[in-house]
């Protein structure tokens, strides 16, 4: 890594640094954001959640849908809606959020390996559009609860049995997966059967998910024509079209400067092109629908965390730690996945970064740093503003009340406004279920 200032490419396309150094995101200063608002704080310009929920349609002949355990609100739920995606849901709690947004409920995608009749009878009477059938267990589920009249109409998951290249926690197509029926075992086959030859549920097509942050477009590649392969041998073999094929999220973002991916409009181009050669290939006469199913590339770098520096320790020959007012209960990716992000000070967002520190969080574990070795202007003191870069995707979605830090508000920023989407919790929240 170099002295060099924050690279303005890991920040919304709206990042402006004016001639007093300081950097603003959608016509926002952020250490004034901050004033305002209080830190920890989770920042999105909205305008960036939009092109990118924008990028993915362009020139897609398909349909995208949000994945919204990477961030939901009611107000994520709602850009989600007015931009034209579809929403994925992977629990009761996030159709909850999705209901309660108002979020029309054919158009949800409901997911999840071990769904409770009650979160799938919830799902069928609210009329939820999608159930991404998972497990056998959860086929019988289905069958009861079409023997109360509700009818779902089922994607089968399917896992391809292709390494996605990232990290084991977030890898989910190997057949070794909780997740989904096995193509190679041949149960993906078996669910079909079932759901097509029983003839209680209504069976619309196959969906995979190979995994997270994944930045290897050939093993997009290689699920889809494994797919496709299915595709065919579900029209020979059982006599019946497969209208949707959804491959899933995962297309990785660059956390830090060094890191190298493919963007939006080259994941979906390759996607197509992929299909439509497996198409030909496979020699399939029909052309189900696809649909794809993006959390991270969406909303993570459209966001920011910003903390108030409170403790420098200088360790000598050793290290500095350079302390902040969060950690891991408002990101859980750093000791989850040994995540790396960047970090730079918004009030002097040009300097150069000569100091290695280490950011560390407040919560009572040594290994709660939020970046190893990460680079700031020499003069960092107490009181500081510090930002992280492309923190949009599963940090507000998997904070905690760790050692009861209470949990970050949330900022939309777009032309000049900022508006709160999600308040800062107080300490009341924190007893609010206690029982007196
Ligand atoms: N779809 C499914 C079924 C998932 O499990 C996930 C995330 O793990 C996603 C979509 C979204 O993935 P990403 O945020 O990497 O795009």
């Amino acid at each position: 890594m170099s002295d060099a200032p924050v690279d303005l490419t890991l920040l919304p396309a709206s990042a402006r640094v004016g001639a007093d150094g300081s950097l603003s995101i959608g016509g926002i200063d952020l250490v004034g954001l901050a004033g305002e608002f209080g830190t920890p704080l989770y920042v999105y310009d909205e305008g960036e959640l939009r092109a990118r929920c924008q990028e993915y349609q362009r020139g897609f002949r398909g349909r995208v849908a949000y994945a919204s355990k990477a961030f939901l609100c009611t107000a994520m739920a709602r850009l989600v809606e007015e931009e034209g995606l579809d929403l994925d849901v992977a629990t009761g709690g996030e159709l909850h959020v999705a209901l309660h947004a108002g979020f029309p409920p054919e158009r949800n995608v409901f997911h999840g390996n071990n769904k409770s009749s009650d979160e799938l009878r919830t799902a069928l009477t609210a009329g939820v559009g999608r159930i991404v059938v998972d497990s056998f267990d959860e086929l019988q589920r289905l069958e009861r609860l079409a023997g109360d009249g509700l009818l779902a109409t089922v994607l089968v998951r399917v896992t391809p049995g292709v390494e996605a290249h990232t990290h084991e926690y977030i890898e989910t197509g190997t057949e070794d997966s909780k997740f989904g029926f096995g193509l190679q075992n041949g149960d993906a086959m078996r669910a079909v059967r079932r759901v097509v030859e029983g003839g209680r549920l209504r069976f619309a097509g196959l969906h995979c998910h190979i995994g997270s942050q994944v930045f290897r477009l050939d093993s997009f590649a290689a699920a889809a024509d494994h797919m496709v392969g299915l595709v065919r041998a579900i029209e020979t073999d059982c006599g019946v079209t497969v209208d949707e094929l959804n491959l899933g999220g995962g297309l990785g973002v660059r956390y830090v400067s060094s890191d190298e991916g493919p963007t939006i409009a080259q994941h979906v181009g390759s996607v197509q092109g992929v299909v439509a050669k497996a198409f030909a290939a496979h020699g399939v006469s029909s052309r189900p629908t696809l649909m794809l199913e993006p959390g991270r590339s969406i909303a993570g770098p459209a966001g920011l965390t910003l903390y108030t520096v409170g403790t420098v320790k200088t360790i000598p020959e050793l290290r500095t730690y350079v302390a902040v007012d969060g950690g891991m209960s408002d990101n859980l990716r750093p000791v989850t996945y040994g995540a790396r992000y960047e970090s730079f000070l918004p009030a002097r967002a040009a300097a150069s970064r000569s100091l290695v520190a280490t950011i560390a969080g407040k919560h009572c574990e040594q290994g709660d740093l939020l970046v190893r070795d990460a680079r700031l202007p020499p003069d960092v003191a107490v009181g500081d503003i510090l930002a992280t870069p492309v923190t949009g995707a599963y940090a507000h979605s998997m904070a905690s009340n760790y050692n009861k830090v209470l949990r970050p508000a949330v900022v939309f920023v777009h032309d000049g406004r900022a508006s709160l989407v999600v308040r800062r919790e107080e300490p009341d929240d924190l007893v609010r279920l206690d029982t007196p």
